[in-house]
Order: structure tokens, then C-alpha cells, then sequence
């Protein structure tokens, strides 16, 4: 089956960016709603240090005085007038009015026009927050005649109530009243109170918040402070790295798919080279065998000793590459991997290296001279026999293959430490670079060469060597540099 790779791949990364996008979208709009809900929360936290500050000073001076009085302060418009009028009725605790003022009509009037004064009232009732509000700016302007507030204690209680928002910065607090001309062409600020946490010197980057307390909206507190960037990211931090952990998990699983596909594609077309190849291949022997048993059979060369022996040899040698192909063949299929049974016997090598020696030379179509070392000469192994015969025969197949016009073969026996036995082959050909030397034992996998196809294979060879050793019990190492040669190793 062709894979649609490319629409994989496609559908693959506009998911991952359609996530990807979603996710900073989301934590975009988290990040705006946690900016707001904190500056809210500097509001609120100003207003009720504010309404406590009052009431603190309300006790005080319940305690400092038993006489009590009472202010109250009416608003409202002339009758049968636009003209806002706001006036101030202050009381002693037996009734007794001590003083009444009247606002000037232009201060009433900036009063009731403005959009936080008694217009809200008068005009929204259902606005309740507004409504505490103005009480509280009606609160002040009575208590405030009798004792002002109080800058230090308001700015503890502010840093309290902040800290229980979790906003822990450095902080200036700032309390002044404006005053506008009469003709609102000029404006004075007086500042009434400073205080400062230890140390701070707010940046250029720094932000104010401002609080109005009084009824005529001229008293103000106002707290600078660093932005609160910093703080929202700390406390997003769990949000973000969860984000982050998902996406990276997304990324690789996406990767892993798109490489898995790949090697897919790759072996699907591998497979299918492959039997296109090993039919042609598998061909010759047959036919070559096929033509001797003929000779044999049907031109009376069975009666010639040494051309039956001859032409019975040639057989076995067609036969045995037809096995050996067989073999790879069937390494491949997971099937026979199951019901796979080895075959063990005692083998010794110095009885079968020569045969196999010769059975390349003769096939190999150029000089071969191979050099056998052999320590201690009667060394023995248990392998399966014909496994083990098609283990080697690939080896020095590849040896040849790769070896320049002559090639040059060395061929070492030794029992190692641990009792197993080690069979190097080595070579002085191409050799393999560094970077690929991994993969030579992958199914199908043959170091590339460019556009030159001059020697032939299908990648199986050292796949059957490793999983033939392994099933031994044993395994393969490899060591080559380009140019210089290689060594393969095998310990059973
Ligand atoms: P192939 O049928 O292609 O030889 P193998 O599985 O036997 O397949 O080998 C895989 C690849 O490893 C070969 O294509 C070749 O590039 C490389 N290789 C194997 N043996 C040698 C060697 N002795 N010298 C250089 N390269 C080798």
C-alpha cells in the first residue's frame, strides 16, 4: 500500500500548530483576565484598607471622647432648578446643631455631575458598588472634620490586605489634595503624607494606582508599585509548564509518527525491491542445478566417474546458495522466528573453514587469500551447524564483495574469557563510515553509494548474522574505517 505520506504529514502539522496556536491563545487570554482580576484586586484592597483606616480612627475617637455627634450630608437639586445643591449638617450627641455648610454651586456641582459623585445615585441606583462607595466618600467627609486620616496605619493595613492577594511588592504610598481656581484654570497638589517601603525607588516602568476618598473627589492616595507582569507569570507557572510538558509530549509523539512512517515507507519499498530481486536471484541456481542434473541424467555422464563427480558438486554448490538465500529469506519472517529450533552440535573449526574457504574462492571471480589463525588449533564450539555455516559464509561473502581487485581475508579464532567462542573476519576493502556503522545490521539497510551500483545485495545478510548469533545465545560487533577495512566479530 502507498502511505499518503504527504498528507500525513500535512494533517500532522496543522494539528500541531492549530494546538499549538490554541494553547498560547488560551493561556494569552488567562494571562489578560489574571492582570485584571489583580489590578481589581488593588482596588478593592485600597478601598477597604481605606474603610478600616476609618473605622480604626472611628473607635479611637469613641474611646479618646465620650461626647458624640452626628454629620449629615444632603444632596440634591434646588426645587424647580437645574442647580445641585450639597450641604453639611453637623450635630452634637444631644442634637444641637454645632455648624451647617453649603457647598459652593460649582463644587456641588462637580459633585453631582461627576461620574463617580451623587449623579450615579441619584440617576443609577442599581449600581451598589458605586453606592458603597459614595458612602464611604460620605463617611469620610464626616469623620475627616474630626480627625484626619491616617497615612502609616492605612498603609499597613494596605500591605496587609495585599498580601493576602498574594501581591508582595515594594511599594510607595502617596496622599495629597488638589485644589482647582476658581475659573478651573489652575490646579495646586499639596501632598499630605509619604511612605515608603525600605529601599524602593519605583522604575520608569512602575504603575499608579489611584484611590479618591473624599466627596468632592479632591483626596487622593496613590500607590506606585512595579507591574505585576512578573507576579502573574509566577503564579501561571504551573499553567505554563503543564502547557509546555504537553506540547513537548505532542512534538515528539508527532515526530515519532512522522519517523515511524517514514522508515515505513522506506522498508515497504526495500521489501518490494527486494522481491523483485530475489525471484531473478533465486533463479540461477535453480537453473544452473537444474542443467547439471540434466548433464547427468540424460547425456550419460553418470558413467564417467569424474565428470558425475564433477557435475554433482556443481549441484550441491547451487543448492547450498540456494539454501543460504532460503535462509534470508526466511530470517525475515516473524512466523518461522517463532517456531524457530536450533540444532546444536559440537563443531570444530579447524574441519569447517576449509570447505567454506574454498567454496568462496572458487564462486568469488577474483583473488582471494584468506589467512586462517586458528588458537588453540582443536578449538570447538556448539553452534547449529548450517546456521553457523551461513553466519560465516555471509561474512566472508561481504569480505570478498567489498574488497577491492584482491581481497585479502583474515580469519581469527580465540576462546574468550568468559568461555565463549570469537570469530573475527576481517578485511581490507571500502570499509564503512563512522556515522553509518549503526545501521549495518538493519533489516534491508545497505550504506549508500550514491549512483554507484556495482556491488550486489539486499541489506539481509548482516541482519541474518545478528539474529542467528543472537539466537545462539551469542552476538556481533563491527569496527571498520573508510578505506583501511573492517572487522566483524561474532561470540557464541
Ligand atoms: P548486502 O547484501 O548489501 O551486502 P549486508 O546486510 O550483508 O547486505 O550488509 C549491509 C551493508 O553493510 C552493505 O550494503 C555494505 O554497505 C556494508 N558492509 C557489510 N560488510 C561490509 C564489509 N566487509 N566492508 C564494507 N562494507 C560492508
Amino acid at each position: 500500500m502507498k502511505l499518503p505520506f504527504r498528507l500525513i504529514a500535512t494533517l500532522v502539522l496543522i494539528s500541531l500548530t492549530g494546538t499549538f496556536a490554541y494553547q498560547a491563545y488560551w493561556l494569552t487570554g488567562l494571562y489578560g483576565t489574571m492582570t485584571h482580576e489583580m489590578e481589581k484586586n488593588i482596588h478593592e484592597a485600597m478601598r477597604m484598607s481605606d474603610y478600616r483606616e476609618m473605622m480604626l480612627r472611628i473607635k479611637k475617637m469613641q474611646r479618646e471622647n465620650g461626647q458624640h455627634g452626628s454629620v449629615e450630608v444632603q444632596a440634591g437639586y434646588e426645587a424647580g432648578s437645574e442647580n445641585p445643591v450639597v450641604s453639611r449638617d453637623i450635630k452634637d450627641d444631644e442634637g444641637n446643631r454645632l455648624r451647617k455648610d453649603t457647598l459652593a454651586p460649582e463644587e456641588s456641582s462637580a459633585m453631582l455631575r461627576s461620574d463617580n459623585g451623587l449623579a450615579l445615585i441619584l440617576h443609577d441606583q442599581g449600581s451598589t458598588q458605586a453606592l458603597a462607595g459614595f458612602i464611604q466618600r460620605g463617611i469620610h467627609s464626616g469623620i475627616d472634620l474630626f480627625s484626619s486620616p491616617d497615612i502609616t496605619v492605612y498603609d499597613s493595613l494596605l500591605t496587609l490586605q495585599l498580601q493576602e492577594y498574594g501581591i508582595r511588592l515594594p511599594h510607595h504610598l502617596e496622599y495629597f489634595r488638589t485644589h482647582t481656581t476658581p475659573d478651573s484654570s489652575q490646579v495646586f497638589v499639596d501632598t499630605l503624607g509619604r511612605v515608603q517601603s525600605a529601599g524602593y525607588l519605583p522604575s520608569k516602568k512602575a504603575v499608579r494606582y489611584d484611590y479618591t476618598l473624599n466627596m468632592s473627589l479632591s483626596e487622593t492616595y496613590r500607590l506606585t508599585m512595579e507591574p505585576v507582569d512578573g507576579l502573574i507569570l509566577k503564579q501561571m507557572g504551573g499553567i505554563l509548564a503543564t502547557s509546555l510538558v504537553i506540547l513537548l509530549i505532542l512534538g515528539f509523539t508527532f515526530g515519532y509518527l512522522v519517523r515511524t512512517i517514514l522508515r515505513q515507507k522506506t522498508l515497504e519499498e526495500m521489501k518490494s525491491d527486494f522481491t523483485n530481486n530475489i525471484t531473478h536471484e533465486l533463479k540461477t541456481p535453480i537453473a544452473v542445478a537444474y542443467a547439471a542434473n540434466d548433464a547427468l541424467l540424460h547425456f550419460g555422464l553418470a558413467e564417467d566417474r569424474q565428470q558425475r563427480e564433477k557435475y554433482l558438486g556443481i549441484c550441491q554448490e547451487q543448492l547450498q546458495r540456494l539454501g543460504g538465500l532460503v535462509e534470508q529469506i526466511l530470517s525475515m519472517s516473524m512466523e518461522r522466528r517463532k517456531s524457530f529450533r536450533l540444532h546444536p552440535e559440537r563443531i570444530c573449526l579447524k574441519t569447517l573453514f576449509p570447505t567454506l574457504i574454498e567454496q568462496h574462492r572458487l564462486k568469488a571471480g577474483k583473488p582471494v587469500e584468506v589467512a586462517l589463525d586458528i588458537e588453540p588449533e582443536e578449538l570447538v564450539l556448539t553452534a547449529d551447524r548450517i546456521h553457523l555455516s551461513n553466519i560465516l559464509s555471509n561474512l566472508m561473502d561481504n569480505a570478498i564483495k567489498y574488497s577491492p581487485a584482491k581481497a585479502e581475508i583474515g580469519i581469527r579464532c580465540r576462546k574468550t574469557e568468559s568461555g565463549q567462542v570469537e570469530i573475527a573476519v576481517s578485511d581490507h576493502g571500502t570499509g564503512i563510515p563512522a556515522d553509518k556503522l549503526p545501521h549495518v545490521f538493519d533489516k534491508f539497510y545497505r550504506v549508500p553509494t550514491g549512483n554507484v551500483h556495482n556491488t550486489k545485495g539486499y541489506g539481509l545478510g548482516l541482519f541474518y548474522v545478528k539474529t542467528m548469533t543472537e539466537k545462539h545465545n551469542g552476538n556481533v560487533s563491527v569496527k571498520s574505517e573508510p578505506g583501511k577495512g573492517s572487522t566483524f566479530t561474532i561470540r557464541i
